[in-house]
């Protein structure tokens, strides 16, 4: 990099020690991060509107020159008001200035403006009040406007990334090779950051964005791919051909063809000299416990263990409880290892397993953070991984003798996103849901209608079925919003008397959690209230009802996930969506889950309405933080992205040649970002 980008922000003339501890409230450490720091967005000034058009209560563009000053008035002390008129010959209006005289005096009669704010009044007195006001002699037709931090204007910030933009003057900085520029039909770094934040009008800076947006996305799917290279040392546990076919027609029912090419895929992988890395992803109840079970039965024919980890004890059993029905025939021999056992009866087990006296291992994490010793370790299952990191599965890949491993995911990601947060994996998708499998109908509802929701999953509960009632939260400080705690009680007090009701949520022990799971899933409870906690895989075929309450607090995917715990035995299954919130917008959000019943379509529309906050927003997926990117809306240069990246690794593995040097330097500041703000 540039000597000149790499120097403290302190250093620039203009910043000083004081502000550059702003700075560093922003992230902004060097000159190079100021250059980074990437406007929030833009006011185009270019096509005001004119004023007798623009519309009330609405952000405007308007220009117009000032005709008169008005005298200022004193509202009460300390609030002094500032008035003048303005005209651009459509329609006049009238700027409101409160107590910031020196605006005001700046404007001068006769002299044009550029106006931004909202207008209110109505159609014959139009009012504008504290706009940004721009002379339009001298103003950049397209004005940034930037993440602050208080003690620093707009005007400050832009006027430093101006001289910053002057240390890159003339320089043929530029990280990534000459002929992926031209492929890629990019401008060049330095006009795209000089654009970036000094656009003359808005195609510049799309061209300049486009860029940007490029480099980050292929730094990113640089360092996932090496991610992923960097994991495929030598297995200790290559697996010959052996076939699987006893298992297939061992099981109580037919595969899809899904189930049985996601199997096959982890045959070729485990038959390969280096770990497999592969990622089951499939709706709920697609099945991917029976895919993980041909896997399991693969290794064992090959004289391999297989760990199989569930996040919850109450999952831990419930793949141990499916593992043992559909491998036991066979001769597999499965064991489940869990905190809860005695001490004593953990000894056991562990002696049993060291001694390679059991083929398949159940248990929770903490069974392979546990200094539990395998016989032969072939094969590491891991559920509901999505909510672990990136850098957890790195670390995974570096422990044992290079066990195969295998993922499994409900999470509905489109499948280009996908490649991306699990660019260090292979995929198989589970498409179809077996045969015969109801869809949940899925009602949308007012809380008008909630007495009547309720009197409806009464009939089920005396038919003998149980159901789930999921609020969002349990702080009882966020007052719009109901308290699962007051909820219960509230409920099991009236709607509900006379029925067992249990409550579930997040702040409750694992222990409690697991205790009031297991009432449930005895029936010895007929309504468990819950937070979203319950959404993990738990599987209670008795319950066929679900009421979700504030459902429009949740992403149309996450509504999926959740109804996804009922619909699981042979009842016909309903879920009833609540909401005291029926905006049109809500509602037409909530109804897409009426008619669909596919996950990743709803994910995509989630997608489309939500933006891709839910799958990155929170970080969930362990992936560095896009500073302009947005994986969503830039799919086709994720796409492109990848390929490049491909191309480049191809030929310079650990990316050393001369040409690459930059893109390294840009994949290493990526990450390392990433693990110094963890
Ligand atoms: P998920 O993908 O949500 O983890 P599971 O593996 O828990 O789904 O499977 C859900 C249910 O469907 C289980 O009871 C399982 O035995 C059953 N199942 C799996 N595959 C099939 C199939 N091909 N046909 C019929 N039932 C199946
Ligand atoms: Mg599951």
């Amino acid at each position: 990099m540039l000597s000149e980008l790499a120097k403290p922000v302190m250093y620039l003339s203009g910043v000083g020690p004081k502000k550059s501890e702003l700075y560093e409230k922003l992230g902004v450490k060097t000159v190079y991060d100021l250059l980074y720091h990437f406007p929030r967005y833009y006011i185009d000034l270019n096509e005001p509107q004119a004023v007798r058009d623009a519309p009330l209560n609405e952000q405007v563009v308007l220009k117009g020159r000032v005709v008169r000053k008005l005298p200022e008035g004193n509202i009460r002390r300390g609030l002094t008001v500032y008035k003048a008129i303005v005209t651009d010959d459509t329609a006049d209006i009238t700027i409101v200035i409160y107590n910031a005289g020196f605006m005001f005096k700046a404007l001068e009669v006769g002299h044009e403006y550029y106006l931004v704010g909202k207008l209110t009044g109505n159609m014959l007195r139009r009012e504008i009040n504290s706009p940004q006001i721009y002379p339009v002699a001298g103003t950049d037709p397209v004005q940034p406007v930037y993440r602050l931090t208080e003690g620093l204007t707009q005007k400050q910030l832009r006027q430093n990334v101006h001289t910053a933009l002057g240390a890159l003057d003339g320089s043929i900085y530029e990280p990534l090779p000459n002929d992926v520029v031209r492929e890629q039909g990019l401008c060049s770094l330095s006009y795209a950051l000089q654009n970036v934040h000094y656009p003359t009008d808005m195609h510049t800076l799309e061209l300049a964005k486009s860029r940007l947006v490029f480099d980050e996305l292929l730094t990113l799917a640089l360092g996932m791919l090496m991610m992923k290279n960097r994991s495929r040392d030598n297995t200790g546990c290559q697996m010959n051909d052996e076939s699987v076919d006893e298992y297939f027609s061992a099981l109580p029912f037919e595969l899809t063809a899904g189930q049985k090419s996601a199997i096959n895929d982890c045959i070729e992988d485990m038959r390969k000299p280096f770990p497999m890395n592969r990622l089951i992803q499939g709706d709920v109840g697609s099945g991917k416990t029976a895919v993980a079970a041909g896997a399991a039965y693969f290794a064992y024919k090959n004289g391999c263990q297989t760990a199989l980890m569930a996040p919850t004890e109450i999952l831990a059993g419930q793949h141990y409880d499916t593992l043992k029905a559909f491998l036991e025939p066979l001769g597999v021999k499965v064991v489940l290892l869990t905190g809860s056992l005695t001490p004593k009866k953990k000894e056991k087990i562990k002696a049993e397993i060291a001694a390679g006296e059991y083929n398949v291992i159940v248990g929770t994490h903490a069974l392979v953070q546990a200094s539990t010793e395998f016989k032969r370790l072939g094969l590491v299952i891991t559920d509901e991984q999505h909510r672990f990191g990136v850098e957890q599965r790195a670390m995974l890949a570096g422990k044992g003798d290079h066990p195969h491993k295998l993922v499994m995911s409900a999470t509905p990601i489109p499948r280009t996103l996908a490649l991306m947060i699990y660019g260090d994996l292979d995929i198989s998708v589970l498409k179809e849901l077996p045969k015969g499998r109801q869809p949940v109908e899925t009602y949308a509802v007012t809380g008008k209608l909630r007495e009547r929701a309720f009197g409806y999953v009464k009939q089920y509960l005396e038919e003998g079925r149980q159901a789930y009632i999921v609020c969002p939260m349990i702080e009882e400080s966020d007052s719009d919003l109901r308290d699962v705690k007051s909820y219960a009680k509230e409920i099991s007090e009236g709607a509900f008397s006379g029925y067992r009701v249990g409550l579930l949520h997040g702040r409750l022990s694992a222990e409690s959690k697991e205790k009031v799971m297991k009432k449930f899933k005895a029936h010895e409870l007929d309504i468990l209230v819950s937070t979203t906690v319950v959404e993990v895989g738990v599987d209670v075929p008795n319950a066929a009802v679900m009421v979700i309450e504030n459902s429009d607090r949740f992403g149309l995917s996450q509504l999926h996930q959740l109804r996804g715990r009922v619909g699981r035995g042979e009842h016909k299954s309903v879920c009833i969506l609540i909401t005291d919130n029926p905006t049109e917008e809500v509602v037409q959000r909530l109804k897409i889950l009426s008619s669909c019943h596919d996950g990743f379509e709803i994910s995509q529309q989630d997608l489309k309405l939500r933006g891709p906050g839910d799958f990155f927003g929170s970080r969930q997926h362990g992936l560095p933080k896009m500073k302009i990117a947005d994986m969503s809306q830039d799919m086709d240069v994720l796409v492109r992205a990848q390929e490049t990246a491909k191309q480049i690794l191809c030929k310079d593995t650990h990316l050393d040649k001369g040409e690459n040097r930059g893109l390294r330097e840009l994949v290493e500041r990526l990450f390392e970002q990433e693990t110094a703000n963890d």
